[in-house]
């Protein structure tokens, strides 16, 4: 195992690592990225994107991450392949492992290890990712404007997924699995009101139907036994996050799901010099842009704690 240290070590190469990448890099922090299982991460799975600020004609996910890590390249990040498996981060300097291969001291970490959406694990809906199925409704709702969407799912994501696009489409089809949402009250009673949702209870979904684009949604009620098909073309699972935390559980402040807690208004969590980004701390935005400002955060941050050291 190599053993190497570093001023600053980022985990993690979406907006957020990438963004921070950038900043550490310009402050002359000579930041070392490991990237990550997915490097890029999610957008890698994104066609068109469209909100982000400063690609006026729209630019495809991957094309995107291509241009952000060529921008933390050109200012020498020394970005490596590799997934972080072990953190010490109460030792000083803290300790990272990667895989076997690695170990890294730093005086400063900045994770950006983001959030995974969850599927529903239908072969359908994988085969069909490009083609009408989302796990994002403010990335892709307005591809379907004036169409007819499912969305599947109960929680406050759901309840906000369906409100969005029903702004949108003609109409909105809610797939929930049981007779009862789980989504705060105040959420419940805003889709219920809403003309164009329709909402379908005890429903579970079995696939999503179309050859290269979603055409529908087969369904079936599991009180009645009764199948349901359901037209549309846009598909939207909106049945939760999981962050990529798991590696700093007992060290680091998290909710009870996992979301690690940063101190109000910065990038701070409650160990001195390890600072979070992203949609690892953000389960209510979930946006590239939203990630790409808290790695500006989180690095500025950083700079800021060595220059305290050093003084
Ligand atoms: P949640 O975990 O709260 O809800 C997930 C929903 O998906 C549940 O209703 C669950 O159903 C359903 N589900 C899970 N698996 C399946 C499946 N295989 N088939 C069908 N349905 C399924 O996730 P959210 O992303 O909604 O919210 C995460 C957290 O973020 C929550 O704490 C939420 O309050 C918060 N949040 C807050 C917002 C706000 O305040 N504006 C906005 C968005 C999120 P079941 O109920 O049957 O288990």
């Amino acid at each position: 195992m190599t053993k190497e240290h570093t001023k600053c070590l980022i985990i993690g190469s979406g907006p957020a690592g990438y963004t921070a990448a950038i900043y550490a890099a310009r402050a002359d922090l000579k930041p070392m990225m490991y990237a990550g299982l997915q490097p890029g991460g999610q957008l890698m799975e994104t066609t068109e994107v469209e909100n982000f600020p400063g690609f006026a004609d729209g630019i495809d996910g991957p094309a995107m991450m291509a241009q952000f890590k060529a921008q933390a390249e050109r200012f020498d990040t020394d970005i490596r392949d590799g997934l972080a498996t072990e953190v010490f981060l109460n030792e000083s300097p803290k300790r990272v492992i990667i895989e076997d291969k690695a170990e890294i001291t730093a005086d400063t970490i900045i994770i950006s290890t983001g959030a995974s959406a969850k599927w529903l694990g239908l072969p359908s809906e994988e085969r069909l990712k490009s083609g009408g199925v989302s796990a994002c409704a403010v990335c892709d709702g307005f591809f379907y404007k004036g169409e007819e969407v499912v969305v599947v799912g109960a929680g406050d994501s759901a309840c906000e997924e369906a409100s969005y696009l029903a702004k949108l489409c003609t109409k909105v089809t809610m797939l929930v699995r049981k007779d009862h949402f789980r989504a705060s009250k105040a959420m419940v009673h805003r889709v219920e009101k809403i003309k164009n949702i329709e909402i379908l209870y005890n429903t579970d979904t079995l696939e999503v139907l179309g050859d290269m684009g979603v055409t529908g949604v087969k369904a079936k009620n599991n009180k009645t036994g009764e199948d349901i098909e359901v037209p549309c073309t846009g598909f939207f699972v909106a049945i939760g996050h999981k962050p990529n935390t798991d590696i700093f559980k007992d060290q680091l402040d998290m909710d009870d799901q996992g979301y690690l807690i940063n101190e109000p208004g910065s990038a701070k969590t409650n160990i001195p010099g390890v600072y979070v980004s992203g949609d690892a701390a953000d389960k209510i935005y979930k946006q590239a842009i939203t990630a790409a400002g808290t790695g500006c955060m989180a690095a500025l941050d950083a700079e800021r704690y060595l220059a305290n050291l050093e003084d």
